[in-house]
């Protein structure tokens, strides 16, 4: 076939056209039904081959066009299986494969080719959920994945179950593990404010914080372990933070942060949780996180820049309910004036510890922000009602 190329009209370029306005490509300036092959559509059409590691010449032959038509096809609009010998391949086939990919399921890269591997890895998910576990993804198990997808990340469906499991546990914070990690470190300093009798910088304070943290979360019979001591040489990379979390098979993992800004008048609170653009998020890690923010304001009166799902790798590599806060600018004067008092770190460990004692409650017992006692926690464990 002769490449469809800039200058050209017709029904096809439409076509072509529509579908690179689906992909979001195409820009707002055309409509995406005319049919006049212009520069807008050259410029989309290039972007789609880089996109593609298709070779990038802004026109449409054949290869190109197979791609621009694998590319019109959206998951659930047809049942997906491993065809042979000509497997099946489109977009629908990579959100699949991403999907499963995010839910820990072994499906190699996601190249939008409906391979043995994707095949295998859609009957493991059918028969993790109950389903007939034959590799083919048609309605039945499209509803399972619409049900499931976007509540379990990091983790299998059974570890839904699992998190459920955990609740049924009790309440009880003796015996769990918690991994502290206070950012940045080493060389790295994280957010600096000018010299004065201020000056703190974010590393310092934060490893201050998860010490405050680590002590109370300690006297509540959790074992603690922090990512990082006060004064190590190099600064730990995010992947390397996760990993250590995961090889001591931690049940939550808290990363402590504070925030800088160019403009002072920046200042408050915000905990990221594991999400990705396409809505999917870590359920447990969203929970969490919620709870983590409203127990910081509610006790601090910080300002609430509330929650956000993040997939930095932090968050993406952690397989336990895991959150980042970013406590206070620390270029804020009003911010940095209340983190640097004792006082104000001792509230705000209190905030977290209270936080992740909330996780471990049903939720249909869970208790009203900032009105759990901390002290009240140490009690019970120093009565020796548990012994570790
Ligand atoms: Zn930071």
């Amino acid at each position: 076939m002769r490449p469809i190329r800039p200058g050209d009209r017709g029904p096809a370029v439409t076509e072509i056209r529509t579908v690179l306005s689906a992909l979001d490509l195409l820009g707002p300036a055309t409509a995406p039904d005319a049919d006049d092959f212009d520069a807008h559509t050259e410029r989309a059409v290039r972007a789609f081959q880089q996109s593609r590691g298709l070779s990038v010449d802004g026109r449409v032959g054949a290869e190109t066009w197979r791609a621009l038509d694998a590319a019109r096809w959206r998951l659930g609009a047809r049942t997906l299986y491993h065809a042979v010998p000509e497997p099946l391949t489109g977009e629908d086939v990579r959100t699949l494969q991403e999907r499963l990919l995010e839910m820990g399921y072994d499906v190699g890269r996601a190249d939008a080719i409906y391979g043995v591997r994707t095949s295998r890895a859609v009957a493991q998910f059918q028969r993790e959920v109950g389903l007939t576990p034959d590799g083919t993804c048609g309605p039945h198990t499209m509803n399972a994945l619409r049900r499931l997808g976007r509540k379990v990340v990091g983790g299998r469906p059974q570890w839904l179950r699992e998190s459920d499991a955990i609740r049924q546990s009790g309440p009880t914070l003796v015996g769990r593990t918690v991994v502290v990690d206070p950012g940045h470190g080493g060389t790295d300093p994280g957010v600096v404010v000018p010299a004065g009798p201020l000056r703190w910088t974010e590393a310092d304070l934060v490893h201050d914080l998860a010490s405050r943290l680590e002590g109370r979360l300690a006297a509540s019979g959790v074992r603690v372990q922090l990512t990082r001591g006060p004064a190590q040489r190099a600064c730990l990379p995010d992947v390397e933070r996760a990993h250590l979390a995961n090889s001591l098979g931690a049940d939550v993992f808290i990363s402590l942060h504070c925030d800088g800004h160019a403009n002072p008048a920046a200042e408050g609170v915000a905990t990221y949780h594991y999400g990705t653009d396409n809505g999917v998020t870590s359920a447990t890690g969203e929970r969490l996180a919620g709870l983590v923010q409203r127990e910081i304001v509610a006790r601090t009166g910080l300002r609430d820049c509330r929650t956000h799902a993040k997939a930095w790798d932090l968050l993406r590599l952690t397989r336990m309910p895991a959150v980042r806060v970013e406590i206070g600018y620390l270029t804020s004067p009003d911010d940095r004036a209340r983190l640097v008092d004792p006082r104000f770190r001792d509230t705000l460990a209190e905030a977290v510890v209270a936080a992740v004692q909330r996780m471990y409650f049903p939720i249909e017992r869970d208790v009203p922000t900032g009105s759990i006692d901390v002290s009240e926690l140490r009690a019970v464990v120093a009565a020796g009602t548990v012994v570790d």
